[in-house]
């Protein structure tokens, strides 16, 4: 199996199981997302706590790359401080190359992987599809820019 394959069969996991699929009752943010070249529709509703995001789902619909991004991201999100999820989010932009340059983010450090986040990275090759791997991530900085 290609890595190619194996990225494909990753994201199809997520698209087919998703995480956190749902909405949070009473959640202490929330923000809406939408693609409307592709037609894809994310939800995203955080718990957060002292320490950052305490729990996180998401709804919506659209093509498989939109909504397994939104399943790996929650996955990724929960039960991280924002300090953290913000160096997710800088990884996560530039490894899909919406970013220019190197954050200086040591790539060494453990527990930092993008782990199932990486399946993404094959999307690059399909500019149009990278706006449909970005669209929980724009909703979760709206979400969390709101919650201040
Ligand atoms: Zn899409």
């Amino acid at each position: 199996m290609s890595v190619e394959d194996l990225y494909r069969e990753v994201i199809l996991d997520h698209y087919r199981n998703p995480r956190h699929r749902g909405e949070l009752s009473d959640p202490d943010a929330r923000a809406e997302g939408q693609n409307p070249l592709c037609g894809d529709e994310i939800t995203l509703t955080l718990r957060l706590d002292a320490e950052g995001v305490a729990d996180a789902a998401f709804s919506g619909t659209g093509c498989s790359i939109s909504q397994a991004s939104a399943s790996m991201m929650t996955e990724a999100i929960i039960g991280k401080s924002l300090g953290q999820i913000n160096d997710l989010t800088h990884r996560f932009k530039a490894m899909m190359t919406i970013e220019e340059g190197d954050s200086g983010v040591d790539e060494s450090r453990p527990g930092s992987t993008l782990g199932d986040l990486e399946a993404l990275q094959g999307v690059r090759k399909f500019p149009v599809r990278i706006k449909c791997a970005d669209l929980p991530w724009v909703a979760l900085q709206e979400a969390l820019e709101e919650a201040g």
